[in-house]
């Protein structure tokens, strides 16, 4: 277990940096959600957070332990959207430079909020170019700092702060359900739930189009799958990290997955039922709790909402069915 990237104590040291700076979310319930899944549902809500997802914590986790020539360099990222405006948000709050490498295709919402924050962007093609390599270029010519989403200790500390925090509010939970891409926020959020509650079990979910975690734990290593084709734009990651694989390997029990139609479902229950925008990514954990529903009978359940950034148009498209 030593030799696991992070630990219980980096936790409740990236909760006391971002105190007073993140948001400490709410802790919502419903009803008719409860009734739905057959089970008591605990949604943490980090479509609520600064930036619109739970990215934030980790970002400004990393940033703020920079040292005073990093944070002259600048901080260079790769990402689909939301780690992107959070390290945008993160360093224009600790006055650092933060440069984005983007796909051209990513949601006009997450560029119009990454140039907001004051961040500059290069755009790529992420059907045809490695942005891994693209941010490495940056790193060696110009000297800036790669904070990348997922595969990072730092970040991965911070956004374990979620569960830390869902604990705090609501006390043991039976099962907690967190949406998977990389695997940042499922490796934080399963270091807390063993330290605090080692009976606690801990599922990731991810789209059915790419279940690449699932089946890395399956086969022992880590798997590599194209570009998955989902509406989870967060979750369109190609394989688990270095650092979060053997986190998630011991200490989650099991991935399960959803389809984007399940997605939806859940898409459209929030935002009729329980009055709140959560985005497609954002839903897997709560379309989990409605579509695997033996697994959660009666029991106290936490989910993580993780973010709320959809373009409206977009949200409307879905909505109608339109693709
Ligand atoms: C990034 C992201 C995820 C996936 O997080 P990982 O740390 O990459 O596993 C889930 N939901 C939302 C909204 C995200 O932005």
């Amino acid at each position: 277990m030593n030799s696991l990237s992070i630990h219980y104590g980096d936790i409740l040291q990236a909760q006391r940096r971002i105190d007073g700076v993140a948001h400490l979310t709410p802790v919502l319930r419903s009803r008719t959600a409860d009734e739905l899944a057959g089970a008591q549902l605990h949604f943490k809500g980090e479509h609520l957070q600064r930036a619109g997802a739970f990215k934030f914590r980790g970002a400004f986790n990393a940033l703020s332990q920079f040292s005073s020539e990093q944070r002259a360099r600048g901080v260079v990222t790769f990402s689909s959207g939301n780690h992107a405006q959070a390290i945008a948000l993160a360093a224009k709050l600790l006055s650092i430079r933060a440069t984005i490498v983007m796909p051209q295709d990513a949601p006009a919402i997450k560029v119009a909020a990454t140039y907001g924050y004051g961040a500059a962007i290069k755009f790529y093609d992420r059907y045809t170019q490695d942005r891994e390599s693209i941010s490495q270029a940056w790193v060696r010519d110009q000297g800036l700092t790669l904070v990348p989403p997922y595969d990072h200790p730092q970040v991965m500390a911070g956004q374990g702060t979620v569960a830390k925090e869902l604990f705090d509010q609501v006390g043991e939970l039976d099962v907690l359900l967190v949406p998977l891409g990389g695997g940042g926020l499922l490796s934080g959020c399963a270091t807390v739930a063993r330290n605090l509650y080692p009976a606690c079990r801990v599922i990731g979910v991810e789209p059915e189009a790419g279940n690449d975690g699932q089946r890395s734990l399956q086969s022992g290593e880590i798997v590599r799958i194209p570009v998955p084709v989902t509406i989870a734009d967060g979750a369109q990651t190609q394989h688990l990290g270095q650092h979060t694989f053997p986190i998630i390997q011991q200490l989650c029990d099991e991935i399960v997955t959803v389809s984007d139609a399940q997605l939806l479902a859940a898409m459209k229950f929030f935002a009729e039922r329980m009055k709140i925008l959560v985005e497609p990514t954002g839903c897997l954990a709560a379309a989990a709790a409605f579509n695997h529903k033996s697994a959660m009978a009666g029991r106290r359940v936490g989910i993580v909402l993780s973010g709320g950034n959809i373009d409206l148009s977009r949200f409307a498209q879905l909505s109608a069915g339109v693709g």
